[in-house]
């Protein structure tokens, strides 16, 4: 593992785990805290019932690459996690980060503001003579996967499909790619994203939790393109000049559906039935995946799931994968964070 392990010292798979503080509600109900942090370590004291109903506390522990407590800000995961990862961007890597964990987790709080953060260093290395010279472009799409099925977030949850090209490259049809040449633009595409985001009639949060928003920001190589050219074609969108251009390297940014919605699969509703087995299935896939990426398998796992179909080409070659797993502090939560926890210790 250690041989392949390391490339530019950015580990293949870092699987780190953040724990949220406890809300007011936890409070004022007096959910205690049981889950510790210390250092890379990280202890969960399960309150438990014997059968003549003594209470016991029954003690479990991890250990992860990094365990990042209730004072760890944002910008803080961000140095953790995705920033060692940028630079290898420009030399071919496809690189994926995943927030995993329950509803109500941290997980959309933790993973908004790393693509900003991302593309703002991005941009910066783009700035270099070096890689102004051989035009380099960044491009910044965003979908979601709700129930087997792809929409595009930024074109009116546009329905894509997927197709894969010769050279196993994975292409989703119709996605809507856009420039960033300025971080500010970034703000808005998520903003907007974010707005079109599964909202059913339960309410917003409760519907995007069914669903995986994927943001991908997209170095390309384009040719260059000759003046004379550019005159009689007029009518370049963007779609078409990001398809000029070819993948240097890309990183995606996957806010996952909520874990404990893979166990909906006896719900009364069927609908809530089929998302239910839908999302079990591809957070197995998922952790297949990355499994078989860590012990170098030649053959990735990647058919099981829309999800892991759709990550295809990074889970091969030059690939980096940073899982943050979120857990909820308090007492109430326990069941759940222990699945969190066991899920990501087979993922590292
Ligand atoms: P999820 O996306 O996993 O369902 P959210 O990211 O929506 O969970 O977080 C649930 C609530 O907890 C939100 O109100 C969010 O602002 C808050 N929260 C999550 N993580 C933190 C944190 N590390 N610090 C402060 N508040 C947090
Ligand atoms: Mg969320």
């Amino acid at each position: 593992k250690e041989n392949s392990a390391r490339e530019n010292n950015v580990a293949k798979i870092k699987v780190v785990v953040r724990k949220r503080p406890l809300n007011k509600k936890e409070v004022f109900k007096e959910d205690d805290i049981v889950t510790v942090c210390d250092d890379a370590y990280l202890t969960v004291h399960e309150p438990k019932l014997k059968v003549d109903l003594t209470a016991y506390v029954e003690k479990h522990e991890f250990c992860f690459d990094a365990v990042l407590d209730e004072h760890v800000t944002n910008d803080e995961v961000y140095r953790n996690t995705v920033e060692p990862i940028i630079p290898i961007i420009f030399q071919r890597t496809k690189a994926t980060c995943f927030a995993y964990g329950q509803t109500g987790s941290g997980k959309t709080y933790t993973m908004q503001p790393l693509p900003l953060r991302a593309a703002e260093d991005l941009v910066r290395l783009l700035r270099q003579p070096v890689y102004r010279n051989q035009r380099f472009k960044l491009w910044l799409s965003y979908f979601e996967i709700y129930g087997g099925k792809l929409f595009d977030l930024l074109s009116d949850r546009k329905k894509l499909c997927m197709r894969e090209d010769g050279r196993q490259q994975v292409c989703i049809v119709g996605l809507q790619e856009f420039e960033v040449s300025d971080v500010h633009i970034v703000k808005e595409y998520i903003e907007r994203g974010n707005a079109a985001r599964s909202t059913g009639s339960t309410g917003a949060n409760e519907e995007s939790s069914r669903s995986h928003a994927i943001l991908q920001l997209v170095v390309k190589k384009h040719p260059e393109v000759k003046e004379s050219k550019r005159n009689n074609n007029n009518n370049i969108n963007e779609g078409n000049e990001s398809r000029s251009g070819k993948v240097v390297g890309k990183i995606s940014f996957i806010d996952l559906a909520g874990s404990e919605r893979g166990a909906d699969t006896t719900d009364n509703d069927r609908q809530t039935r089929i998302e239910g087995a839908e999302i079990n299935k591809s957070l197995l896939a998922l952790k297949e995946c990355i499994r078989a990426l860590d012990n170098d398998q030649i053959h990735i796992p990647f058919r099981g799931s829309k999800l892991t179909e759709v990550l295809r080409d990074s889970f091969v070659g030059n690939s980096r994968t940073v899982m943050i797993s979120c857990i909820s502090p308090n007492a109430g939560s326990c069941e759940h964070t222990l699945n969190t926890l066991r899920y990501a210790d087979r993922v590292k």
